[in-house]
């Protein structure tokens, strides 16, 4: 993938650059034309309301994080999914019949159930800012659709991870909703397979072991190398390759601000982190 360069990956703190750069002062009304406003700010997000206005071509990076504020449970933190449950491995769903059927049944069962979550605040406020031009891309960790149902168009959501509320034919790719593969399912335990190729169909997810999706990759990498501020919101870092797109953006010159509840290990590469949850503090920085 792209080339990662250890060297830059232990630069200093930049936070009295980007403070230096941007002279970020509240009394300066007219840095955001709002002073009265952002008087009544904490500081850390009148300075992410300040990036935002002065950047151009935005990257939002949202991970588990921006999806637990809208009820989804966090498949890998300490109360996730997959400390319940032991995810399927990509091998052993292609190797095995019984795999497969137990990989339908739970996403049958309801334990996994996405289909009724709602955007929240964060998903909106970011929609907002792809709408208004400033955000070109969001890339995702998340597999709910939730920014698609928030309002961004389909062609600016990057899914590195995939999406839940479909499935397709590993094969030659044909797109099956899940109510056609439930029904037979829940009948008779029939497990889908694709009327076209007769393939092995899948929910399109990507899953533990299962490769990376190409297009997305380049998709993601390209908007990265493009952008001049990236956002990364609710997201560990810890899942690689997704949490190199943030290392990337800011080894190539864009500042980085993260958006996290705990620490991370890019905070100290970043021109801003804010830990706090992702929807209050977008929609105060954006409205
Ligand atoms: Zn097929």
């Amino acid at each position: 993938m792209f080339p990662l360069k250890p060297e830059l990956c232990h630069t200093p703190q930049t936070k009295s650059m980007l403070t230096g750069y941007l002279s970020y002062d509240p009394k300066r009304e007219n840095i955001m034309g709002d002073g009265t406003k952002l008087n009544k700010l904490p500081s850390n997000i009148a300075e992410l309301r300040a990036l935002i206005r002065v950047s151009e071509r935005i990257v939002v990076f949202t991970g588990a994080g921006i999806s637990t504020e809208s009820g989804i449970p966090d498949f890998r933190g300490p109360n996730g999914i997959w400390n319940k449950v032991t995810p399927i491995d990509f091998n052993d769903f292609l190797a095995s019949e019984e795999m497969r059927e137990e990989s339908w049944r739970r996403k049958f069962s309801g334990d996994m159930k996405m289909e009724n979550a709602e955007p929240n605040v964060g998903h909106l406020a970011i929609s907002s800012l792809v709408n208004a031009g400033k955000v070109t891309h969001i890339i995702t960790q998340n597999v709910d659709g939730l920014h698609q149902k928030s309002g961004t168009p389909d062609e600016q959501v990057i899914e590195l991870h995939g999406n839940a509320s479909y499935a397709t034919c590993l094969s030659c790719y044909k797109r099956f909703e899940l109510d056609a593969i439930r029904a037979p399912f829940l009948q008779d335990g029939t497990i889908p397979h694709c009327d076209v190729c007769g393939g092995i169909v899948k929910t399109a997810t990507i899953s533990f072991g299962q490769p990376m999706p190409v297009e997305e990759m380049q998709r993601a990498e390209d908007a990265t190398l493009r952008c001049d501020l990236f956002i990364a919101a609710g997201s560990s870092l810890t899942v690689y390759p997704a949490a190199g797109f943030p290392r990337l953006a800011k080894q190539n010159g864009a500042r980085l601000v993260i958006i996290n509840n705990q620490a991370t290990d890019l905070d100290r590469i970043c021109d801003l982190v804010i830990h706090e949850q992702i929807g209050p503090t977008l929609s105060q920085a954006v409205d």
